[in-house]
């Protein structure tokens, strides 16, 4: 099947106007979603961003949609961004090795861990470890050391793909929201190429994966989202607790929402910063039993 936009507006009256004039409730209204979610695998949504519905329309026009496809037999790269999260990685470790190798994937793993103590950069680390790691690599999967699969497919996927629909957190089961496009993600060498990688400026904690749904949107990149993949998200350690539930958020998160809009805006362009444009120091490189180390200075 293939279909193009535009669609038919399908949300209701009472969607549209929230949308209209409070953009940031985010509710879902991207047509894709609602239509394609006859399979395994549907589009991931963009329309319910902070995005004005002008916007999503020009940057929905004229998108193809192909339905899914997986490829056997390519190289993965797994790449995990890490800081002091041992016991999660020790936690993460044995669940991935276990499913990829009973998946028959060929991979291979890398942690990419930040030197020092200046705020974290997942996203920069996510460029680091794409360069180091592309000559033998067909497809990455972008995998968060907390994120642990209980079921998820990491086969190489025909466009990007969100491997976690379902989160356990604790007793809790939730479904992530159409908007995060974060957690574990699978995506084609060429794609991340064509994107060019994350965003290097955003540090400390979030918005970089927002980002990074952007550019491949731009790259022309439909994502897909797997609607029975379930992850369990392990909490984070207490020194890490970057998000606030109530007041203002801290200056970088919102440093860091400034840039995304900008992105969004169409004022920032992805080809001055990101994976063409990296640079770091790798300090030190340990080849463990399943996984190589690698640490650098970004
Ligand atoms: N991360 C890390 N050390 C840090 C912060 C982040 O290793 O101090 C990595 C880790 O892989 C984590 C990912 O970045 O899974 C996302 O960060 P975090 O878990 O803080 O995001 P949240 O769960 O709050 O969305
Ligand atoms: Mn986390």
């Amino acid at each position: 099947m293939s279909v193009s936009y535009p669609f038919p507006p399908l949300q209701s009256a009472r969607r549209h106007w929230l949308n209209r004039w409070w953009p940031s409730t985010r509710l879902r209204t991207d047509p894709l979603s609602d239509l394609l979610i006859d399979g395994r695998y549907a589009p991931a949504s963009i329309a319910n961003w902070k995005l004005i519905p002008s916007m999503a329309r020009n940057l929905l026009a004229g998108r193809v949609v192909r339905p899914l496809q997986f490829t056997a037999g390519r190289r993965l790269t797994v790449l995990i961004p890490f800081r002091d999260r041992q016991a999660h990685l020790e936690r993460l470790l044995p669940a991935l090795t276990a499913t990829l190798a009973q998946q028959q994937i060929r991979y291979r793993i890398l942690v990419v861990e930040q030197h020092g103590q200046q705020p974290f950069n997942r996203g920069k680390l996510l460029n680091v470890g794409m360069k180091l790691g592309a000559d033998a690599s067909d497809y990455f999967c972008f995998h968060d050391v907390d994120a642990i699969p209980v079921v998820a497919n990491y086969h190489c996927p025909s466009q990007p793909l969100r491997l976690a629909h379902r989160v356990i957190r604790g007793q809790q089961t939730s479904v992530h929201h159409d908007y995060y496009f974060s957690g574990a993600i699978s995506l084609r060498k060429d794609q991340a190429v064509a994107a060019n990688g994350f965003s290097n400026e955003y540090w400390g904690w979030g918005k970089e994966d927002d980002d990074f749904f952007f550019r491949l949107l731009l790259a022309d990149c439909l994502c897909f989202r797997d609607m029975q993949g379930v992850f369990e998200d392990l909490p984070n350690p207490a020194h890490q607790q970057c998000r606030k539930r109530f007041g203002l958020a801290p200056a970088h998160v919102r440093a860091n929402r400034r840039r995304r809009s900008r992105l969004l805006r169409g004022v920032s362009d992805p080809a001055a910063d990101g994976l063409s444009t990296v640079r770091f120091d790798l300090i030190a490189r340990h080849q463990q039993d399943s996984y190589e180390h690698l640490i650098v200075q970004i």
